[in-house]
This record gives C-alpha cells, sequence and structure tokens, in this order.
C-alpha cells in the first residue's frame, strides 16, 4: 500500500490518538519516521486500557503496527511495554517469531514513561529537543487502542466509534468496559456495579493528568478511565482548588526547597523547565529575568511536581499551565533553538516508582483489577462532540430528525486543516445537531419507549 492510500483510510476513518491530546493520527504517517514506536506504558495509576488490549489482540495489533513500519520504511520499529505486565508481554513474546522485524523494549515501571519524550529516552536512548515534536528528529510513537482502530479500519472498514476505557475507584465491581463514543459516565457506571460513596465525584482520564467532570460529561476518542472518587478525597479537594488561593498559598509558604525541580521529569531530562525558579518569580513578582516564564512551554504537566514532589502541598503545574495558556492566547510560541542539556547523572534515582505515586496519591486501595469486557454497551442516546482532539473540530452534515446508521458520516473534517471527521457510534434518529455536537437518540430505545 502506498503511504497515501494509508492516510486517506486512517483519515477518513478518524483515527485520533486514543488517548492524551488525541492527535490526528493521520498527520503522524510520515516517512522522516525512521524509528516508530508502540507506546504501552500506561503512564497513570488504575488504567489497564492498553497493556489489556495489547494482551488479547497482541496479533492483530503487532500485524498493524509492522504493516504501518513498511509503509513508512521506518527502519526501527519498537514495542514499548512496561516489564511489569506479564501477562501482555508473555503475549508479545508469544506472537514475536512472526513479526522478525519487531523489536520489543522492556519498560522500567516509573512516571511518566508513556509521555514521549521519557519513552522516547527510555527506548531509544535520545532527547527530543525543547519544544520539539517527535517526527523532527525522525521518531513517531503510536499507541496501542490507537494502531487497533487502524488494525479496524483497514480489514473491516469501521471508522472509530467506541472507546475502551477503565473504571476504577469507588465501585464494586472495576471493569474496563468497550463504550460508544458520546455515551454519558452515569450510562457506563453501570456496567462497574454499585457506586460505594453517597458523595462521588467523577475524575474523567488518569488521576494525574485527568479532569473532574459531571455525570452527564461524555466518552470521547481520548477517554481512557472513568475514577469514582469520594468527594472529600485528597486528590479531588487539590482538584476543586481555587488557582487564585493556589497563587496566595504558594507566596506564602513556597519554601524553595527545589523538590518540584529535583524530581521533574523534563528537567531530569536536561530541558529548561525549573517549576521552582517559575514560583520564585511568579510569587515574587519580580521580572527581570523572564526566562522561567517562558520556560513554562516546556512543562508537559505530568503533575509529578504538585501531586508527588512538593512537600507543602503546593500547585506549580497548575501556575504554569497557567502562565503558559497566558503566553499561547499572546499568539508566543516556544524557543526550538533552545539549548537542552545532557540528562541529570542522578535522573536514575529520581524516576518515579508507580506504587511510590498510588500511594502518594491515596489511591493504593483502588489499585484492582479492572478486567477487561468487550462487549460494546447500549446507551439509550449518545451525544457525539465535534471537537474530540487537536485541530479544528468537524462540520455537521446532518440535521434534527434524519436517521443514521452506526458509523455512518456525520460530520466531516475541514477542507486544508489539521480535522478529522465523526461517525454516529449507535444506529437512531439525529435530535439535535448543532456546531459543536450532534444527538442521537437509540432506535432500539425508542421502540421500547413506544
Ligand atoms: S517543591 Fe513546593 S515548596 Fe518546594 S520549591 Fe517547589 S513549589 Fe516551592
Ligand atoms: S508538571 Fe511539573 S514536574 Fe511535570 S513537567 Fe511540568 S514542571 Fe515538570
Amino acid at each position: 500500500m502506498e503511504l497515501q492510500e494509508l492516510i486517506g483510510i486512517v483519515k477518513e476513518s478518524g483515527v485520533a490518538g486514543a488517548g492524551g491530546a488525541g492527535f490526528p493520527t493521520y498527520a503522524k504517517l510520515d516517512k522522516r519516521a525512521e524509528a516508530i514506536i508502540l507506546n504501552c506504558a500506561e503512564c497513570e495509576p488504575l488504567l489497564k486500557v492498553h497493556r489489556q488490549l495489547l494482551e488479547k489482540h497482541a496479533y492483530e495489533i503487532m500485524e498493524t503496527f509492522q504493516f504501518i513500519g513498511e509503509v513508512l520504511e521506518a527502519k526501527r520499529r519498537i514495542i514499548g511495554v512496561k516489564e511489569a505486565y506479564k501477562a501482555t508481554v508473555n503475549a508479545l513474546k508469544g506472537n514475536l517469531p512472526s513479526f522478525q522485524e519487531l523489536e520489543l523494549k522492556l519498560l522500567p515501571e516509573i512516571y511518566p514513561v508513556g509521555d514521549e519524550v521519557v519513552l522516547i529516552y527510555e527506548a531509544l536512548g535520545f532527547i527530543i529537543p525543547p519544544g520539539g515534536i517527535p517526527i523532527e528528529k525522525g521518531v513517531a510513537v503510536f499507541n496501542v487502542e490507537t494502531v487497533y482502530n487502524i488494525y479496524k479500519a483497514l480489514h473491516f472498514g469501521k471508522p472509530v466509534t467506541s472507546k475502551y476505557l477503565t473504571i476504577a475507584g469507588e465501585v464494586t465491581k472495576p471493569v474496563t468496559v468497550h463504550a460508544p463514543i458520546g455515551m454519558e459516565v452515569r450510562e457506563v457506571l453501570k456496567a462497574a456495579g454499585e457506586i460505594t460513596v453517597k458523595n462521588p465525584v467523577f475524575i474523567m482520564g488518569g488521576p494525574m493528568t485527568g479532569s473532574l467532570v459531571t455525570s452527564y460529561a461524555v466518552v470521547t476518542k481520548t477517554t481512557n478511565a472513568i475514577l469514582v472518587l469520594d468527594g472529600d478525597h485528597r486528590l479531588v479537594k487539590r482538584m476543586q482548588s481555587d488557582i487564585s488561593i493556589d497563587m496566595k498559598r504558594a507566596m506564602s509558604i513556597c519554601c524553595q526547597c527545589e523538590m518540584c525541580t529535583d524530581l521533574c521529569p523534563r528537567n531530569l531530562l536536561g530541558h529548561p523547565i525549573s517549576p521552582h525558579m517559575f514560583m520564585r518569580m511568579a510569587t515574587s513578582g519580580v521580572t527581570k529575568d523572564l526566562s522561567p516564564f517562558l520556560d513554562t512551554f516546556y512543562c508537559c504537566s505530568c503533575g509529578v511536581c504538585e501531586l508527588y514532589a512538593c512537600p507543602q502541598d503546593l500547585s506549580p503545574r497548575r501556575l504554569i499551565t497557567q502562565y503558559k495558556n497566558g503566553l499561547r492566547s499572546k499568539g508566543l510560541a516556544p524557543d526550538k533553538n533552545v539549548q537542552s542539556k545532557e540528562p541529570l547523572s542522578a535522573r536514575e534515582y529520581r524516576r518515579i516508582p508507580m506504587d511510590r505515586l498510588t500511594a502518594r496519591l491515596g489511591l493504593a486501595e483502588y489499585n484492582k483489577e479492572a478486567p477487561l469486557c468487550e462487549t460494546r454497551l447500549t446507551p439509550p442516546q449518545v451525544k457525539i462532540m465535534l471537537s474530540q482532539h487537536i485541530g479544528a473540530k468537524a462540520v455537521p452534515l446532518v440535521k434534527k430528525g434524519d436517521q443514521v446508521e452506526d458509523g455512518s458520516l456525520l460530520a466531516k473534517a475541514q477542507e486544508g486543516k489539521l480535522s478529522l471527521p465523526v461517525h454516529a457510534s449507535i444506529t437512531g434518529e439525529v435530535t439535535e445537531a448543532g456546531q459543536d455536537y450532534i444527538i442521537i437518540q437509540n432506535s432500539n430505545e425508542r421502540m421500547q419507549a413506544l
């Protein structure tokens, strides 16, 4: 297959990175990639999706990854998987003789090894420069579910209409489910038994980078998890704190101990981000040296500084993110010519073990099995967002009253922009179609209601 044909299939199928910011995958299919990496690092505590999918569908995913490597003519095709995922590693090893050109790279159980810059350093031994992107150094990274979605597009012509996600925390039956895109959190949670607290709060995504949502929030192409916690849980209180209070607390009690910088994964790789310097300058109001502010561009928002490192419970990440967004809104971009240092020799001793992180977050009691259930859930309706990823949102093609089939095109990608189409995730009637989302009522549910 020619590269342009693969790009066309992947784009038309609406494949975006199944996690993180959801970068449209067709834009990563680039022959500058001399090395491609399959990311099975499952970065955050409690999440299970990628390891489970790779264990269950090892052959299909390896075959597709191998195929992508052939089309891109990538010299190295590396599967990065945590050594701790024994069942997944065994499934991969069992299939490896069929894929001689694939390499297996066993990764340490540290956070955030799934971050692309950290992953590339662990797998290939070199550093992506500050502000740079992997393809500029000849690397492309794809996560497991993304490659599985490409497999379904190539073999069955199926667009992306569903998402695997782990439900964990205060539920009686933690589970990894297969949910149609657009399904509401409150409906998805029914698959995990009962909620075990009176005042539940929902985090969409992992505990380090996820965000608080209501039970009416909907699954998107990047939703990897729904965590249910008690409203009084420390992590919830941190997420609910007011950023203006965060700044006042920082002004009062940041003791400049530098723990945030000592443990910052990007600083340890030599990138010019020093959260303690940012905190010093931001809280003192001294602006003689602007570099601590401009260096906020090199923060990857991993959350180590505020959820693991800081002994004062301060929030460097939130404050840094606020500054970074402010700089972006003024049209500023990171300086790509800034020099990176060598990784710190102390890095080896300062990497963060996942079990320590899980305990520090107060989540150790929730670190249980969450078995993969592949039966697709059937919601009464779905609300499908037209912007689920980085880039321009899709343009609606349907109107209220239209009948749509599971997999039919609802909205097209914007021409000439980084954009993806959106497809129906259930069969039914369109009951609302706007510029931001489309609601579909499940036809089976309608029949029952009638
Ligand atoms: S770890 Fe906390 S107290 Fe120490 S310098 Fe960083 S923000 Fe300040
Ligand atoms: S969130 Fe904190 S620890 Fe993570 S990269 Fe940014 S400054 Fe460093």
